[in-house]
């Protein structure tokens, strides 16, 4: 038998993520809807990859050691505190697979990213959503959620798909108010796109009860090689080697993550592009009647009237080769998840909402 019913929301996630975008009778689809880079990787990236196919035969580094080391030098943290993950969903499974069980709860907040309470689910735990304020992380209703039960907090900052964030001060707050027992995960999937943050990394640094996340998959444009990582107190990383398989991570996908690190003046490029569009974006959108709270990440929440009206948008805007993510399942039914791409389709994106209204 199961150990867990079947989780229908896995499905939903596969649809939306998986391959390339394809609309019948539509030669030019651009795929809106995955929070990816539309300018890809680094080219130094991709010459990693192509150079590590001479290796394949051989098992990756067990340890990652060479890319803690780069991502250590690079954020300057300890090598020794972080673990990297095949994505940072491993490394949400790991949390959940090492710290909630049956009879535990993991908080996640109401227009918090899927995979908490999916990971949590398979743990056996129970997935605990909390309210947000304005879309917007309510840190008292999540203080206001804990209990002796409790075992972790996931919040992401910037949070998606609000695009919303919450300052130092506010995190610090709820780390210091959890309870003993439970863990504050910052899951930092798209810190990077926020100029001078360092996406929770002082809050771990100060406490023994916090971790942030991050991941190659978003301003590295490296989501379909699989490479996350943590940073977090000893023994909670030690913890998370043990339910770590050796081999987590391929050749490629070590030696194509620490080469994007290296590659500053791209991911530079690739952040200013990303914030002209989006801003560039929200203007032109909310200027034919459809507002989006200000996103500090790579993607914008479209505010429609109504959930027919979303919904009739998406239909639109699939017509014209533009696939973009509805949010109903993140308690967003009348909002469209728009993630910025380049000039030309953020350009497309605008167009084709304006003809709809
Ligand atoms: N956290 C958040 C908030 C995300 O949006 C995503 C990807 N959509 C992830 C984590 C996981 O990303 P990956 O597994 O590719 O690192």
């Amino acid at each position: 038998m199961n150990k867990i019913a079947p989780q229908p929301g896995i499905m939903d996630i596969a649809l939306y993520q998986g391959g390339a975008a394809h609309v019948a009778g539509v030669a030019d689809v651009v795929k809106l809807s995955s929070n990816e880079n539309p300018f890809g990787p680094s080219p130094q990236a991709v010459a990693a990859v192509q150079a590590a196919a001479a290796r394949m035969h051989r098992y990756p580094s067990s340890d990652h050691g060479d890319l803690r080391a780069a991502i250590g030098a690079a954020h300057g943290l300890e090598p020794e505190r972080v673990i990297c993950g095949a994505g940072s969903d491993e490394i949400i499974t790991f949390l959940c697979q090492a710290y909630a069980g049956p009879g535990d709860e993991v908080l996640h907040t109401e227009h918090g990213f899927g995979m908490y309470r999916i990971c949590a689910q398979a743990a056996g735990a129970t997935p605990v959503e909390v309210r947000e304020r304005e879309r917007v992380t309510d840190i008292d209703a999540l203080i206001a959620g804990c209990n002796e039960r409790t075992k972790l907090v996931f919040i992401a900052n910037p949070n998606n798909p609000t695009g919303t964030m919450i300052g130092a001060e506010e995190v610090a707050r709820l780390a210091d108010s959890i309870p003993p027992q439970a863990i504050l995960v910052l899951d930092g999937a798209y810190a990077e796109y926020v100029e001078g943050f360092d996406g929770g990394a002082a809050q771990v640094a100060a406490r023994e009860n916090v971790v942030m996340t991050r991941t190659f998959s978003k301003l590295y444009g490296l989501g379909g090689l699989r490479v996350g990582w943590a940073y977090g107190p000893k023994a909670i990383i030690d913890v998370l080697n043990r339910v770590r398989g050796p081999f987590n991570l391929s050749t490629a996908a070590i030696d194509g993550a620490r080469a994007a690190l290296a590659d500053v003046d791209y991911t530079k490029w690739c952040r200013a592009e990303n914030a002209r569009w989006r801003d560039w974006l929200a203007a032109a959108l909310a200027e034919v009647g459809v507002p989006s709270d200000r996103s500090c990440a790579n993607f914008i929440l479209a505010r429609f009237a109504s959930q027919a009206e979303a919904e009739a948008c998406d239909d639109y805007l699939q017509s014209q080769g533009l696939i973009v993510r509805r949010v109903s399942g993140y308690n967003l039914p009348s909002a469209l998840r728009i993630t910025i791409g380049d000039e030309p389709a953020c350009r497309r994106v605008a167009a084709a909402v304006a003809n709809f209204k």
